[in-house]
């Protein structure tokens, strides 16, 4: 199938309060300006450098998402123009964005990505840390960056019934620090393989790629 016909299938299938990024990473520019004039207007990346090139390229009223984990010296090549930030798991990493988008005069908004999957090796913080981060006074002064929610990956596993559990658990905090802070309002999570699962658990954002684009080819 083409890709605008998996977009269509997917947008026919995803609930309306659920917004859809399109993860565009390693593919051409043409790919996504299929998506872009089937109406798509969100897109994911997850390196800097080609997230960069693509929106010299593209249309100026996409909307650039940075999905992966951001090294603190690539934020000022983005700053410029990324309209969210998921992958947020540190102090210094927002100090960084807070820096960067000052000196465009922009406020950046911004995901705590939390850590629910089993693997050691998906980045992100425990739910400790994230309130920690949220609370501390140096965050709550900041006029640059705003924390608008959560992100998340689950295990990648066939098994559906521990990607549930770890949907779940983000969804409780989502909940509970939403309950007391109206801004928080997205909740990032579920991918290709899993944002059945995840729309089930209460996400309001999924982040999909192969399902509309095919398969990548890394070399
Ligand atoms: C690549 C990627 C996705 C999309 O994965 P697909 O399986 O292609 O849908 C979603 N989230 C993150 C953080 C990614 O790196």
């Amino acid at each position: 199938m083409s890709i605008s016909e998996n977009l269509r299938n997917l947008k026919n299938e995803l609930p309306e309060h659920v917004s859809l990024v399109a993860v565009s990473k390693t593919k051409p520019v043409s790919d996504l300006m299929e998506a872009y004039r089937a109406g798509q207007r969100i897109f994911g990346e997850n390196k800097v450098q080609e997230m960069t090139e693509k929106w010299q390229e593209m249309p100026k009223d996409v909307e650039w998402h940075m999905i992966g984990h951001v090294q603190r010296n690539k934020v000022k090549y983005m700053a410029e123009y990324v309209s969210l930030i998921h992958g947020v798991d540190s102090l210094k990493l927002l100090k960084e964005i807070e820096k960067q988008a000052g000196k465009h005069q922009r406020v950046i908004p911004c995901l705590l990505q939390i850590h629910i999957a089993e693997e050691e090796t998906k980045f992100g913080m425990d739910e400790g840390e994230a309130m920690a981060l949220l609370q501390s006074e140096e965050v709550q002064a900041m006029k640059h960056v705003k924390i608008i929610g959560f992100m998340g990956m689950a295990t990648f596993t066939e098994d559906q019934a521990q990607i549930k559990k770890e949907f779940q658990t983000l969804k409780a905090l989502f909940d509970k620090v939403s309950a007391e802070r109206p801004e928080i309002q997205v909740l990032s999570m579920g991918m290709s393989g899993d944002y059945v699962t995840a729309v089930a658990c209460g996400s309001t954002m999924v982040r999909i790629g192969n399902s509309i684009f095919g398969a990548r080819n890394y070399h």
